[in-house]
């Protein structure tokens, strides 16, 4: 028996104070409280330095395969100079939201240079990328309304749909069958809000945006698209997978985070201006949250125009050249990483998927690497379906070939596969 093992047989929850009764016996909850005991919890692991490459975690130098710092923006001097620049003239909050005195000149800065970049007519800035899905979706779906969203859509298009009261159906991943049928079934009377992400987080595949755009045409359904892993990545002029899908020009309601290749934290809207005076006018997350403090602004508009620029563009092709390498040094090794995206006429994603199926084994191979001082993420349920647990591990443009290589023969090591000969 392992040690991971061992520690769970070993679970207990004690105690009967009004407090541990309202919290009741939660499985998971002790399993969590269990692993980080012993010293296994792949979470909330100390970060002592700031996100590149080799990082300090835990007082070690390890090698950073789990950031979603996919461009490596967030040291780069322009970025760092943009925030700290912000920091100096606005100081450290923006102490209200944007309705009231959050609004600063950074925020209006950034939409216009996100509109202009997206090619629509507005833009519109949240603090957080959650927000920005929640008070989006809540702007656009009357209680009861319809929403039929990708099964493994991020939590905060789901939470967002749950909060608005909407009629959510959810259809099963990336299958158009499914799609189809929901759409079937809801009629075309009341207009349908239709989400999915446009690269989903875990395991790093893309959505099929033609066909699901067809759909949405079809049935007469608004199409909204989650870019937040995608923005600053795909299509020429990077603003992500609908770019990348000829499709920009027909995606209504295109959603990012400021926070993964954007190397800040806040979320965005791009779209019409009606679209984006009523999401202004309605959505709760913008109106009763404080606007992003300036650092962070000042460090997002830096690396929307980073992004923008040829340099940006240089780094996006080398993040999908570093993510195309590991995946073939994995493949080399027998480790299973899936189907290749990029067979699909698609640019490799960032996010490279290590499937292993069992969340102890996950844990176990992570703590492996983490020993061996490559640091990447455990995806264990609920982040996946049970049985289908896997290694996270994501490229920046910014590691080198021995670096991934290295990483590569970690890995494979790490689940007991034999190289191929
Ligand atoms: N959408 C997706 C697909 C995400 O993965 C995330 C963050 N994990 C979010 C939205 C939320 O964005 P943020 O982190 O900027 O709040």
């Amino acid at each position: 028996m392992t040690i991971i093992e061992r520690t769970y047989m070993g679970v207990h929850c004690m105690g009967t104070t009004s407090l541990t009764r309202l919290i009741g016996h939660d499985p998971r909850i002790e399993m969590f409280k269990a692993l980080r005991d012993s010293g296994h919890l792949p979470f909330f692991r100390e970060m002592q330095s700031a996100t590149a490459p080799t990082m300090s975690v835990e007082g070690r130098q390890m090698t950073m395969l789990g950031s979603n710092n996919y461009l490596g923006l967030s040291t780069h001097p322009a970025v760092v100079e943009g925030a700290a620049r912000a920091l100096r003239e606005f100081g450290t909050a923006t102490t209200g939201s944007r309705l009231m005195n959050g609004t600063i000149d950074l925020h209006l800065r950034i939409e216009a240079e996100l509109a202009q970049w997206h090619g629509t007519e507005d833009a519109i800035v949240f603090t957080t990328g959650y927000q920005t899905n929640l008070g989006t979706i809540g702007a656009l779906v009357p209680p009861g309304g319809p929403v039929v969203v990708d099964q493994y859509a991020h939590a905060s298009i789901q939470d967002g749909c749950r909060l608005a009261g909407a009629d959510l159906r959810r259809f099963r991943h990336n299958d158009m069958g499914s799609l189809r049928a929901a759409l079937t079934e809801l009629g075309s009377v009341v207009p349908v809000l239709v989400i999915i992400d446009g690269l989903y987080s875990m395991e790093g595949d893309f959505a099929p945006l033609t066909e699901v755009q067809e759909l949405c045409d079809d049935f007469g359904a608004v199409l909204m698209v989650d870019e937040a892993h995608s923005v600053g990545l795909f299509g020429d002029r990077g603003t992500g997978v609908s770019e990348m899908a000829g499709l920009a020009d027909r995606v209504p309601v295109r959603m990012g985070s400021l926070s993964k290749g954007l190397a800040s934290t806040g979320g965005f809207v791009a779209g019409t201006r009606d679209l984006i005076d009523t999401i202004r006018g309605r959505a709760r997350a913008f109106q009763f949250s404080t606007a992003g403090v300036p650092s962070t602004l000042g460090a997002a508009l830096a690396a929307i125009q980073l992004a923008r620029s040829d340099e940006g563009r240089a780094l996006a092709a080398q993040s999908a050249e570093n993510a195309r390498f590991l995946r073939s040094e994995l493949q080399a090794r027998g480790v299973d990483v899936g189907s290749d995206p990029s067979v699909a006429g698609l640019s490799p994603s960032p996010i490279v998927p290590v499937y292993v199926g069992d969340d102890l084994r996950v844990i176990e191979a992570w703590r492996t690497l983490f020993d061996d001082g490559i640091y990447c993420n455990a995806a264990v349920h609920p982040a996946v379906p049970a049985g289908n647990a896997l290694l996270r591990v994501c490229v920046m443009a910014t590691h080198t070939a021995e670096q991934l290589e290295f990483a590569a023969d970690a890995i494979a090591q790490s689940l007991d596969v034999t190289a191929a000969a």
